[in-house]
């Protein structure tokens, strides 16, 4: 490992001042599962570490008028077993449940997988289907975003390298929406999703709306099908409907021929989560 200097500011200004002294020989740890992988092996010294594994501002769950906050320091372990998700967005609590083990859902954080933006992280298709917003924190103030335009590459967001991620929030008019996220990897445990998928949609008067259907691991990152969404999007959700909606999810996919999977077996696996996903939103609308 490339030694480097070590910073653990005690508040987020403190974290702020850290990030833009230093630019752009910063980096920011947090529970570190996924960049201590990555120290060990760069030929570079990262400069300094900024350490916010300790700020208690990125940590909690709570109501706000906005929707249902989560702060960027939370880890796997604190969704699964937080009565506020549990209520208002239970489909968070099956993908924090099939991050790596036990030991990486303890100190891995829901931001640090968001940041990491690779495209099997578990949780970006939850978020996506329910609409997540990020609030993100720099020097110059605070700004809003969609995961949409927060990930733009493999390993790669919008973030600027003396930006903090500061919270994620489930819009008020999401919590509760009936919503479902299915992992598909080679063991039950400890591999990376293969396909990951989430669907979430209201039904209305016997009809879907807000349609989400979000897909992983087939993609440079976590995309919405949004043609998928729009066979579904007011009409009746039947059988026939989400076998249609599955399919045509396939073709906006790009799914890659790895060691891992082919290609045709990562399409075959995007229809079943696709079907399954809506299946299960569909059964929870009752
Ligand atoms: C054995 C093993 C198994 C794993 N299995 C899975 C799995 O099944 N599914 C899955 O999705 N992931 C998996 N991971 C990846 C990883 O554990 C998760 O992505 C975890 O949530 C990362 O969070 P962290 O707090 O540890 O991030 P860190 O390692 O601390 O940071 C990761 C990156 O995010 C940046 N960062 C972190 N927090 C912030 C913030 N608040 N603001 C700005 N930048 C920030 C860091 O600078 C770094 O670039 C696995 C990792 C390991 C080692």
């Amino acid at each position: 490992m490339q030694p480097f200097d070590f910073i653990q500011p005690d508040t987020i200004d403190g974290t702020i001042t850290a990030l833009s002294n230093h630019t752009p020989n910063v980096r920011i740890l947090n529970g570190g599962t996924d960049y201590l992988v990555e120290l060990k092996h760069v030929h570079q010294s990262p400069g300094v570490i900024v350490d916010i594994s300790r700020l208690t501002g990125i940590k909690g769950i709570s109501l706000i008028d906005e929707g249902l906050r989560i702060g960027s320091g939370v880890t796997h372990t604190e969704i699964m077993s937080n009565p506020m998700v549990k209520e208002h967005v239970p489909a968070m609590i099956d993908a924090a449940h099939v991050v790596g083990a036990v030991q990486t859902r303890n100190l891995g954080t829901i931001g640090g997988n968001l940041v990491t933006c690779v495209p099997s992280m578990d949780s970006g298709p939850t978020l996506m289907a329910l609409d997540a917003q990020v609030t993100i924190l720099g020097p110059n103030g605070k700004r809003q975003s969609s995961l949409q335009d927060f990930f733009v590459g493999p390993r790669k967001t919008s973030l600027n390298i003396d930006e903090l991620l500061l919270d994620i929030i489930i819009p008020k008019e999401n919590l509760g929406k009936p919503a479902k996220f299915i992992k598909f990897g080679l063991r039950k445990g400890q591999a990376l999703a293969l396909v990951n998928a989430a669907s979430a949609l209201w039904l209305r008067d016997g009809k879907c709306t807000d349609v989400r259907i979000a897909l992983g691991a087939v993609a440079p990152v976590v995309i919405r099908a949004k043609k998928a969404e729009s066979v579904l999007e007011g009409n009746k959700l039947t059988d026939n409907l989400i076998d249609e909606a599955a399919k045509v999810a396939i073709r906006e996919a790009k799914p890659i021929d790895d060691f891992r999977a082919s290609k045709e077996y990562r399409n075959d696996l995007i229809e079943i989560a696709v079907r399954r996903t809506l299946k299960s939103a569909m059964l929870n609308s009752k």
